[in-house]
C-alpha cells in the first residue's frame, strides 16, 4: 500500500512507531498528485517545495518527542481559503492573480498542529454550485468515473480525498458544499455547527451560513481534523465564546443503544432514487439492531429550504461580492474612460455567469420595493425551519436521510439548468439555514457510483454525530469506500 492511501489514524500509528516519516508520506501524496491530477483537475496549485519543508519540520518536531493527532499529516485546502503568500483564486478569473496576505484561522490552526499543506483544490467559482463545473479553471472529474461530476462546490477536495491525493482535505459548506461532493465521491464530509469553526480568512459567500469543515476517509479522521479546527476565534465574532465541548470523548463513549433516530418524512419522497432509499432502509435496520429506536419525523418547512436559501444566498452574495470592484481586489479592466465603466467592465469580465446571476438576483431581492416580498419573507420561513428542527430534536437525537436525491450526474448534464442544479441542495440547505451540524458518510454504491447518507444533530454535538454516522457507515461499507 502506498502511504497516501492511509487514513490519518493508520498514518499516525506508523509515524508514532517511527516506521515512516512525514517526508515519506508527503512524497507519496505528491507522486499521486503528479500521476492523477491531470485527469482529475482536483488541485489548482501544489507547492512541492513548501510541503517538503513542512514535512521536514514536522519530522523534527516528532524527533523531539512532540505528539499530536495531525503532526506530519498532509492535506489539501479548498481554494477559497487564504494562505499567506499563496495564490487564492476562489476558482474565479476575478482572483486569478490574487496573493493572500494572511492565513485563515483554519490554516493557522492546522499549521500549528503540524499538518502539512500540499496545495489548493478546485471548486465552483466563489463556491457557487453543486458540480465544480463553474470553476474558471475547468471542472474537476469524479474519480469513480471521469465522465461524471464530483459534486460541489468542494468537488476538488472530495475528489482528492477519494483518489488518495492527500490524507484529508478542507472544504467550506454554505448550503451543502462539503456534504454534496462527499456523497458524490464517497467520502466523509462534515459541516460543523455554525460558529464553532472560524470563518476568518474564508472568501465570504453567505456569511450567515458559511462554515469550513473536513472531508476525510473515515469519521474518526474527520473528528480529529474538526477538533483541531474548532473553537472560539477573536477574529471571527460569530464564533462561540463558550468552552469547546470535548468532541473526542463524546465520540469515544458513544453507543447507538437507546438513541432516538428520526427519519425525515419529507426527505424520503418519490424524488429520491430507489437505490438510495434502499440504503436508508438498511441504515434503519442497523440502528434498530444496535438498540436505537427509529421514528418518522415531520420537518414541515424543510422542503422550502432551497427556496429560502436561494433568496438569502444571492442577497448575501450580492453584498459580499461588492468588494470586487476592479480597484481594490483582483481583475481590473483599465481600458475605460471613467469609474462607472471601470466597475462595469471589471465585474462583467471578471465574474462568471453563475456568480453574476446571483449578484443580480440578490440585488433585486434586497432592493427597496422587493425587500419585504423576498428577503424578509425568506428570513421568516427560515425561522420556521429552525423551529421545525427544535421541535424534532425534542423527541429524537439524530435525523437521518439521503444526502442527495440521486448519485453523481454526468458533467455537462445540468450545468445549463440552474434550477435543477439548485435542487441538488434540497436535503442540504435546511441544516445550513438552521446552523446545525450535519455529516455525509458513504453508504454504498449504485451502478459504480457512491451513495451518501446524511445525519443531522443538535448544535455542538459533532462528536456523537460522527460516531453515530460512523457506526452506520461501518456496517454498510466497512467505514470507507475505496476506488478499485
Ligand atoms: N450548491 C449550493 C450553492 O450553489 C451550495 C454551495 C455551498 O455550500 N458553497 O449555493
Amino acid at each position: 500500500m502506498k502511504l497516501n492511501e492511509l487514513t490519518i489514524k493508520e498514518a499516525r500509528e506508523l509515524l508514532d512507531n517511527k516506521k515512516i516519516t512525514a517526508v515519506d508520506l508527503v512524497k507519496d501524496c505528491l507522486a499521486a498528485i503528479k500521476k492523477k491530477n491531470k485527469a482529475l483537475n482536483a488541485c489548482l496549485l501544489v507547492d512541492e517545495k513548501k510541503a517538503l519543508e513542512a514535512a521536514m519540520a514536522a519530522d523534527n518536531r516528532m524527533a523531539q518527542g512532540e505528539i499530536g493527532p495531525l503532526l506530519g499529516i498532509p492535506y489539501l485546502l479548498k481554494d477559497n481559503i487564504l494562505v499567506e503568500g499563496w495564490r487564492t483564486t476562489a476558482a474565479s478569473k476575478m482572483l486569478k492573480n490574487y496573493i493572500a496576505s494572511y492565513d485563515a484561522t483554519v490554516v493557522a490552526r492546522l499549521n500549528a498542529a503540524g499538518a502539512i499543506l500540499l496545495g489548493k483544490t478546485n471548486l465552483d467559482e466563489f463556491a457557487h454550485g453543486a458540480s465544480t463545473e463553474t470553476s474558471f479553471y475547468g471542472s474537476t472529474k469524479n474519480p469513480w468515473n471521469t465522465k461524471y461530476a464530483p459534486g460541489g462546490s468542494s468537488g476538488g477536495s472530495a475528489a482528492a480525498v477519494i483518489a488518495d491525493l492527500c490524507l484529508f482535505a478542507i472544504g467550506t459548506d454554505t448550503g451543502g458544499s462539503i456534504r454534496h461532493p462527499a456523497a458524490f465521491c464517497g467520502v466523509v464530509g462534515l459541516k460543523p455547527t455554525y460558529g464553532i469553526a472560524s470563518r476568518y480568512g474564508l472568501i465570504a459567500m453567505t456569511s450567515s451560513t458559511d462554515v469550513p469543515g473536513p472531508l476525510a476517509k473515515t469519521t474518526a479522521d474527520a473528528l480529529e481534523v474538526f477538533d483541531v479546527m474548532a473553537g472560539h476565534d477573536v477574529k471571527d465574532l460569530t464564533t462561540s465564546p463558550i468552552e469547546k465541548p470535548n468532541f473526542l470523548e463524546d465520540f469515544k463513549h458513544f453507543s447507538l443503544a437507546g438513541k432516538r433516530i428520526g427519519i425525515v418524512k419529507e426527505f424520503m419522497s418519490d424524488a429520491v432514487d430507489e437505490k438510495i432509499k434502499e440504503k436508508i432502509v438498511e441504515a434503519i435496520k442497523v440502528c434498530e439492531k444496535l438498540g436505537a429506536t427509529v421514528t418518522e419525523i415531520d420537518l414541515k418547512h424543510a422542503l422550502y429550504g432551497v427556496s429560502v436559501y436561494y433568496v438569502i444566498t444571492p442577497s448575501e452574495v450580492s453584498s459580499n461580492l461588492a468588494r470586487y470592484d476592479g480597484i481594490r481586489y483582483g481583475y481590473s479592466d483599465d481600458k475605460v474612460d471613467n469609474l462607472a465603466e471601470q466597475y462595469l467592465s471589471s465585474r462583467s469580465n471578471g465574474f462568471g455567469r453563475e456568480v453574476k446571476r446571483r449578484i443580480m438576483l440578490g440585488t433585486y431581492a434586497l432592493s427597496a420595493g422587493y425587500y419585504d416580498a423576498y428577503y424578509l419573507k425568506a428570513q421568516k420561513v427560515r425561522t420556521l425551519i429552525i423551529e421545525d428542527f427544535k421541535k424534532a430534536f425534542a423527541s429524537v437525537d439524530f435525523l437521518l436521510g439521503p444526502t442527495t436525491p440521486s448519485t453523481a450526474f454526468k458533467l455537462g448534464e445540468q450545468i445549463n439548468d440552474p434550477l435543477k442544479m439548485y435542487l441538488e441542495d434540497i436535503f442540504l440547505t435546511p441544516a445550513s439555514l438552521a446552523g446545525l451540524p450535519a455529516v455525509s458518510v458513504p453508504a454504498g454504491l449504485a451502478d459504480g457510483l457512491p451513495i451518501g447518507l446524511q445525519m443531522i444533530s443538535k448544535p455542538l454535538n459533532e462528536g456523537e454525530l460522527l460516531a453515530a454516522a460512523g457506526i452506520i457507515s461501518e456496517a454498510l461499507v466497512g467505514g470507507r469506500l475505496r476506488l478499485k
